[in-house]
């Protein structure tokens, strides 16, 4: 198993789900109960060591000891925005880092979790896709993200979002255990509709994942036609609309009260004229799929020459799809102080040389994963 995250080189229990730690603790002779129990203790109780699991028996307590580890990425900083966004910068190994941002509101917090270290997809207005790719997060550091950030916050964690940095659905195998712990009434026990997996287009991922665990699906269209979608987000030129709208009908068979969220990109010029919100219209409608728009405004990067759309493009493009009868909502940027917007994550890590000097200046100096940095940027 890779243990990346940081130096344990035991087993690392937060890469199970429940059946595989059920497993894993009758491989080690002791009985499915056990199982559950230090299920609760990793997920629930978010602990970091097993001195506290006082309610397991000594033996057992010392097996663990022994054979396992319970490990997430050490932070590397930990920044607050002006408007309560939360996001942490970890180490992901070999100079790379990953974001997890919380966004606290009024009635939940949402915590946007990344799934690859980079992006293979290479979307033109991502500034992760712009960075190129490293490799994919194990489950544990998937997983592990949503363990720190109920460890460290004084609210709870009530949605997750994968929207993070990369594309879930190009990590199949080691997200799919992490969604299951996230459904687990033994580990985080959120409901379906509150853990979203965004997704680029990788269609033959989306019928796996309707299959193996039917969270809700927001696709990210940013495109009305293939010509612009091809030239947006490369992937289309594999998976064109045609076979994403299929996809996403074929999905919704799976959660038949479900909607897809298709969130949009607004860029001035190039996405957001009227006939590009007809002929979204008209595509959701000839395709009958049942859904919502999210309007994002773009948050701009210096690569990537594009711009927001104005305000009043959005409010209009907004009006057309809802007077059409399309539930449509414009996200609310959070974060802004703190590069935590859609897009802009990791945006200051882009030099790695830096990074590498940052983790060497910080590695003598850091005994565990507590915060190196917390500071409020002046607004
Ligand atoms: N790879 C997945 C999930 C991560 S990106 C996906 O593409 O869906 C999460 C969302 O942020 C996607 O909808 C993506 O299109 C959007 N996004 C990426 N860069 C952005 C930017 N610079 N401004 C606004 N939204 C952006
Ligand atoms: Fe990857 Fe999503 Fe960014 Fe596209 S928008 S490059 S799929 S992270």
């Amino acid at each position: 198993m890779q243990t990346v995250a940081g130096d344990c080189a035991k087993t690392n229990l937060l890469s199970f789900d429940a059946a595989a730690l059920t497993q894993w603790v009758a491989d080690i002779g002791q009985k499915p109960f056990r199982a559950r129990q230090l299920l609760k203790w990793l997920h629930q109780r978010t602990a970091t060591d097993f001195e506290g699991m006082t309610d397991l028996a000594k033996e057992f307590r010392a097996q663990l000891e022994s054979l396992a580890c319970i490990q997430t990425l050490p932070i590397l900083r930990d920044h607050l925005s002006a408007d309560g966004t939360r996001k942490w910068l970890l180490d992901a190994g070999q100079a790379n880092a990953i974001e997890t941002v919380f966004i606290p509101e009024d009635d939940r917090g949402t915590l946007c979790i990344s799934s690859q270290a980079g992006c293979t997809v290479a979307c033109r207005f991502c500034s992760t896709g712009h960075q190129g790719f490293a490799r994919n997060l194990t489950t544990d550091e998937i997983i592990g993200q949503l363990h720190m950030a109920n460890r460290l916050l004084d609210q709870p964690v009530t949605n997750v979002v994968m929207m993070g940095m990369g594309e879930p659905l190009l990590n199949f195998d080691a997200l799919v255990p992490a969604l299951r712990l996230m459904l687990d009434d033994n580990a985080y026990g959120l409901s379906r509709r509150r853990v979203t997996v965004s997704t680029s287009g990788v269609v033959p991922m989306m019928d796996r994942l309707a299959q193996a665990c039917p969270v809700a699906l927001a696709v990210s269209l940013h495109a009305p036609d293939d010509a612009l979608r091809n030239d947006l987000v490369p992937i289309n030129k594999k998976y064109p609309l045609a076979d994403l709208m299929a996809a996403c009908r074929r999905y919704l068979q799976v959660a038949p009260r479900d909607f897809i969220t298709f969130e949009y990109v607004m860029l001035d010029g190039v996405n957001d004229q009227p006939e590009q919100a007809w002929a979204l219209i008209e595509l959701v409608r000839r395709h009958d799929v049942y859904c919502k728009f999210n309007l994002i405004p773009f948050n701009p990067f210096p690569q990537s020459g594009l711009r927001s759309s104005p305000r009043s493009t959005i409010r209009q493009f907004a009006t057309l799809l809802s007077d059409a009868g399309i539930v449509t909502t414009i996200r609310k940027t959070r974060g802004d102080d703190i590069d935590a917007a859609c897009g802009q994550l990791a945006g200051d890590i882009t030099d790695k040389t830096q990074i590498r000097q940052r983790l060497s200046e910080q590695a003598a100096a850091r005994p565990t994963d507590q915060p190196i940095a917390f500071r409020r940027r002046a607004p």
